[in-house]
């Protein structure tokens, strides 16, 4: 068939990967070989397009270009891109795989090392928990400029990078110049097993991806966050609008019994049990200002009931404040807000009897402009859910776009 396979050749491997092309000239990813670095990377599938290697662009390249490219000496890297599916616009999945025989992976000590413009090699980071760091011996900007006592200075980074790596549990030993001193510190680092192969031998764009990398997960975590935020906010303000409709049906309903009329509650309360003086926040005067009436029950013998909330409130103590008990337990009744509801207040120095006909009319319209008032704010508030709603919506967009940017790096 006309599958490559990327075997040892001249004591160059490659990652484990074989590819087959179709008859334009494109190489998709056949399998994976059990084992070796492409299938422990987890991140290419059978059905992979191959677009790049080291940023080269080697879509439908021939095959021994191809394989020329991604073979090299064991413990090199060598960076892929893939396309995935038939979506041009599809992010290209980037790889980068340290070449190696199964079961042989190489690892280094924990050193990201960058190169300036002379080509001479720097320690850039010390990965946490690496054996460099708990050597305590390596400095971040020290210069490397031995490799088991061979002079690496501004050799190219691959031959420097195949010396360092090695089999876990070995030892190589480096030399290092620290800022203008001659004199070279060299120290015995034993080699580990890296927490990631990608992390362990970094180079500049390798960490770039991994900053990459980093930087979306805080941004997922920041999206998730959002969402969250924003659930919080709907259910409130579906709460909100539940709590108006409640209103709004029982504005429409309970207009019976006249309570609306601070002056019929106030008649409610000819054998209230408490003394204005020892009780001063609950007198019959300041309850009936506040909507209630008296509804004593056995049980309950100084019960007073808001006439628009149904608020039932009563073993008053001395202290007691009854206007803030209504707003503390009725927070959204429209007498403690202060917006119209249909009542009708003792108006000082006017006759308290009104007209019985008068008075019919104006209950009619009070009922009408209060249903008027709550259909705003049902407005107002299914307005706000919308909002919500649309927020919360481009927020899982979002977080949906970054989730799918995280895995294709
Ligand atoms: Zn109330």
């Amino acid at each position: 068939g006309g599958a490559a396979g990327m075997g040892d050749k001249d004591g160059l491997i490659g990652v484990g990967i074989v590819f087959q092309p179709t008859e334009d000239g494109t190489l998709y990813v056949k399998k994976l070989k059990e084992g070796e670095p492409a299938q422990r990377c987890g991140l290419i599938r059978p059905g992979d397009c191959l677009c790049e290697i080291n940023g080269r662009d080697v879509f439908r390249q021939p095959v021994d270009m191809v394989k020329d490219l991604i073979m090299g000496p064991p413990g090199t890297t060598v960076r892929l891109g893939f396309h995935r599916g038939t979506d041009p616009r599809a992010k290209l999945i980037q790889v980068a795989l340290q070449r190696n025989r199964p079961g042989e992976q190489m690892v280094g000590v924990g050193v990201v090392f960058r190169s300036d413009n002379t080509g001479a090699l720097y320690v850039r980071m010390l990965q946490d928990g690496g054996p460099a760091q708990l050597s305590g011996e390596v400095r971040v900007g020290d210069c490397i400029v031995e490799v088991d006592g061979v002079d690496v200075y501004r050799k190219p980074i691959s031959t420097f990078t195949s010396m360092v790596l090695g089999p876990p549990g070995t030892v190589v030993m480096f030399g290092l110049r620290r800022q203008d001193t001659l004199m070279v510190h060299r120290v015995m680092l034993r080699r580990n097993a890296p927490i990631a192969t990608s992390d362990a031998l970094a180079n500049d764009s390798q960490m770039a991806v991994y900053d990459g990398n980093i930087k979306l997960r805080r941004q997922l975590e920041a999206a998730k966050e959002e969402h969250q935020r924003l659930q919080g906010v709907l259910v409130e303000k579906q709460r909100q609008l539940k709590e108006a409709e409640r209103l709004y049906e029982h504005g429409a309903s309970g207009m019976g019994g006249q309570m609306n009329e601070e002056a019929q509650r106030l008649k409610t309360f000819a054998h209230w049990p408490h003394n204005d003086t020892t009780h001063p926040g609950v007198t019959p005067t300041v309850l009936a200002a506040d909507g209630f009436h008296f509804a004593p029950t056995a049980q309950d013998p100084d019960m007073v009931i808001c006439f628009f909330c149904d608020v039932q409130l009563g073993d008053w103590e001395r202290a007691d404040d009854a206007k803030a008990v209504h707003r503390k337990l009725s927070p959204n009744c429209p007498l403690c807000i202060g917006i119209p509801c249909g009542n009708k207040a003792i108006v000082k120095g006017a006759s308290s009897k009104l007209d019985a006909g008068a008075s019919a009319q104006q209950r009619l319209e009070d009922v009408l402009m209060r249903k008027a008032l709550l259909l705003q704010t049902a407005t107002a508030l299914e307005g706000a859910l919308d909002d919500a709603r649309r927020q919360i919506g481009e927020a899982v967009q979002a977080r949906r776009r970054i989730q799918a940017e995280a895995q294709a790096i």
